[in-house]
Order: C-alpha cells, then structure tokens, then sequence
C-alpha cells in the first residue's frame, strides 16, 4: 500500500502551516503535496498554548488560531488544505525514513514516497525521566508540547481551583505558564536551577523586574535547586514535591517546563546532524539535496553571526519554512536564507522582543522601575543584540532595524543615555 507525492512536509506544526501558504503561493498544484502529522489536527500557532488557550475566559480554541494568523495571513483550516488540493494526513506518526529511496512509511504501514521532503518534525519536551526523576506519567504532572498537553494542563487546572501548583523550570514555558495558573486562581512556586528565570537569555537586571513583578502576584520562588522525587498519594496524584535541596512542597498541580529535544531520530545516520539539529545550507537544504529541513528541527547558517544556529523560535519556524519553500520550488531566484533572530513572549499585561543575540556585554536602558526599558548587547565593538519590554511597533521595528544592522558601538556609557533613542534614530 501507498501513495505518492512530488512534495511532502513531515510534521504538521507551525513550520508546516506555512509552507504550505508558501507553496499554494507558488503554484502548487492539486495533488503534489502532502503533510503528514502526528497530531490530530491542522496546523496551528502552538505559541498560543502557553497564553490564550489557558485564559479562564474566553480562552483561545481551534479553529481561532489555525496557522498562518500569527503572521496576520490567511488562516488555514482543514478546509482551505482540502480546497487547494494538499493532501493532509493528520493523526499519522511516521515511523521509518528512508532518504536514499524517498520514502516514509507510517505506523500505519504505509508508504509515502516523495520527490522533495521538508523535514518539519519540531520538538519534543524533555521529560523528568531523562534527569533521573520518575513520575511524569502522573495525572497532575503536566508538560506543554501539543494540543493535547494543553487540554490536560486546562483540565488538570480546573481541578484544583485555589489549589498549589509547582512550575518546574524557569524558562519561557515555565514563566508563561505560572503567569496563566496565577490567573486561574492557583497558588504558583517556581522552581529553577538557575539564579534567575530566563537564563539563557535574560541579565540579572532584566530578570529581577519579572521577578518582582511576579512575587507580587504571589508567585515564589526556588532558586538554585531541582526537583528530586514526588510523593504520590493512593491513586497515583501527586501531592507533593522533594527537592534537592530539602524542601518540600505540597502540589495539586506540577507543570513542567524543563527544554525540548528536536524530533531528528528518523534521520540520524542518513543526514548530517549539528548542534542537536539536521545541518541544512543557506537554501535549507540537508546533506541529502532531495530533503530540507526547517523550524525547531533545522540547524541553519544564521550569516549575521556567521556560524550556524538551531533556534526553537516561532518566527524561525515561520521564515525558514517560507524560504525552503522559495528555495524548493525557485531554487535561480532564491538566495541564501537571511534571518535575524527574534524572539517574543507574553505574560500578564507584559510582553517583550529580543532580536540578534546575546552575546558580549549588556547595556541596559529605559525605566526598570516603570513600564518600557530594553537592552543591547555589544560584542566586539558592535551592537549584536536587543531586548525590549513594553515597546510600541515602531519601537520594536527599531531595535530589530539596529540590531541588523550591527552598528559599531565605541561608548557604552553613551549608549545608555541614548537607551531607546539610539536605536529610533540608527
Ligand atoms: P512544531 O510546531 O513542534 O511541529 C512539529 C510537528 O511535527 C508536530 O505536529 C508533531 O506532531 C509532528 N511530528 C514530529 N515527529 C513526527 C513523526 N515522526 N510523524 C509525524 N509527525 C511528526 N516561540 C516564540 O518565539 N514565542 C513564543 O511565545 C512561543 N511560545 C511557545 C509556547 C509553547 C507552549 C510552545 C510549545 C512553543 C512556543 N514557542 C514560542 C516555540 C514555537 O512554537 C516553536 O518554535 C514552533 O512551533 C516550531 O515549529 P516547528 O514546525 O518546527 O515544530
């Protein structure tokens, strides 16, 4: 049994849904292209998982956020998928690649053979197992990957209204997440490694407003300490945490946010793998010219830095899946992928985008005590990075301008006077 395509996209997420815009923009014809996900539904916009969809009112349900709203364009149900001819094979895992025959073939046990694949198979979310720790498999101890994870998560929250729940990881999963459970009325302490939340990204000074803000919506704080067992009661719940450090705390509810692992398992040993991710070129395309990878999945040149990057950002699933697109379909017309990264979240009433990297030495700059404040970064003499908190459009267009255009920087202190002003008029 099997079927046959001239393109197919494996994985169904974010990066998926826009390559399929892409592709009907580009004159795919009926027929030629295929996706194959292992999720039940089209793709959509999974950043609204850890936000909207876990609002106590009016939260956000599909069909609302089906990819490609998050750009503002054409939202893609199952409907637009079957009137323009693409195939979409939901519900399916494929488990078995073959790239030296151009084949797929799925749980089910059928084939799926392809001209073209773009590889678009994301993440997963590391589980507590994999440092040691069991119980993940608890009712109450919830991860955030999938639309499945977040109806659980809402679920399991709605048990336990006025109850204690415990974040696990200080990341963005993890903050977003204690932002929504503290909205639904649940008691939230955080637990992190760490010495501040965000590490990887944010500066002590940036990290301190959060979490201050936070404290004073109730939330706390563990710094410095993980997770070392649970205790469960008859049923199997979990009704308190063991940290390393000795304490204990009681929970309803465990949230755990602790990265994700890109999903190359497929490819290994038929690909070229880097940094954790299926190596593409400038054109996305992997060690094999027939496959492409993009989104969470693709190690990529990222030229401003000059070396390659394997980001777990929406905007990159976004732009790197419309340019392997380009790449694929207008292979003479198409240039090497050219990506600032950039990076957004959104908790509470606050939201903040960082651009380029954040490498070299922070600047700070704005009113940490008030509601718009930002940094950059300088390294080797050059402004690489930008972070902004509370900024309007033109002032986010402005630090995303700046940072791409790595201006040299020869006074810091000068710098920071200017604060968003340089970057306004750059
Ligand atoms: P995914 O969207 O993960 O899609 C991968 C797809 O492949 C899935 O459908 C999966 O089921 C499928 N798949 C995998 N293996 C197989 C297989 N063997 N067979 C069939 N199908 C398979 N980024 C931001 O910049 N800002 C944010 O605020 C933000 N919030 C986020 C909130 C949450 C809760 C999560 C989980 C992520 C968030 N992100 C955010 C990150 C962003 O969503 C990802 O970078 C983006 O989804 C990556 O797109 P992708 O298509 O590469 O992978």
């Amino acid at each position: 049994m099997g079927r046959a395509f001239v393109y197919v996209i494996l994985g169904g997420g974010v990066a998926a849904g826009y390559a399929a815009l892409e592709f009907t923009r580009r004159g795919v014809s009926h027929g030629e292209l295929c996706i194959i996900s292992e999720e039940p539904v089209a793709p959509y916009e999974r950043p609204a998982l850890s936000k909207g969809f876990l609002l106590p009112e009016n939260p956000a349900r599909l069909p609302s956020f089906h990819t490609c709203v998050g750009a503002n364009e054409e939202r893609l149900t199952p409907k637009w998928y079957k009137e323009h001819g693409i195939e979409l094979v939901p519900g399916t895992r494929v488990k078995s690649a073959d790239v030296r025959r151009k084949t797929l073939l799925t749980a089910a046990g059928e084939t799926i053979s392809y001209k073209i694949l773009v590889i678009a198979t994301g993440a997963r979310a590391l589980k507590l197992e994999e440092f040691g720790v069991s119980g993940s498999d608890a009712a109450n101890v919830c991860y955030l990957r999938d639309l499945a994870d977040a109806n659980r998560l809402v679920n399991v929250m709605q048990s336990c209204a006025g109850g204690n729940a415990v974040v696990i990881g200080g990341g963005y999963i993890g903050m977003e997440c204690a932002a929504s459970l503290v909205i639904n009325k649940i008691n939230v302490t955080m637990v992190f490694p760490e010495a501040h939340c965000m590490a990887r990204l944010f500066t002590p000074k940036i990290a301190s407003y959060y979490e201050d803000y936070y404290e004073s919506k109730g939330v706390k704080f563990i710094k410095g300490t993980v997770l070392s067992s649970f205790e469960f009661d008859s049923s199997g719940k979990v009704t308190a945490v063991n940290l390393r450090d000795g304490s204990r705390l009681p929970a309803d509810i465990v949230v755990v946010g602790i990265g994700i692992r890109p999903n190359t398992s497929l490819f290994e040993g038929q690909l070229t793998l880097e940094k954790g991710g299926i190596k593409v070129n400038g054109q996305l395309q992997s060690s094999n010219n027939s496959v492409y990878a993009v989104g969470d999945v693709a190690t990529f040149p990222v030229k401003l830095f000059g070396e390659t990057r394997r980001l777990e950002h929406v905007d990159s699933a976004r732009k790197s899946a419309g340019h392997a697109v380009a790449a694929i379909m207008e292979p003479e017309k198409t240039g090497e992928f050219d990506y600032l990264p950039f990076f957004y979240s959104r908790v509470f009433t606050m939201s903040w985008q960082f651009y380029g990297d954040n490498a070299g030495e922070a600047v700070h700059f704005g009113d940490y005590s008030g509601h718009t404040f930002g940094a950059y970064w300088i390294n080797k003499g050059h402004l690489v990075g930008s972070f902004l908190e509370g900024g309007t459009k033109e002032e986010y267009e402005a630090i995303a301008k700046a940072t791409r255009l790595k201006p040299e920087i020869e006074d810091l202190i000068e710098l920071q006077k200017q604060g968003l002003d340089f970057a306004l008029t750059v």
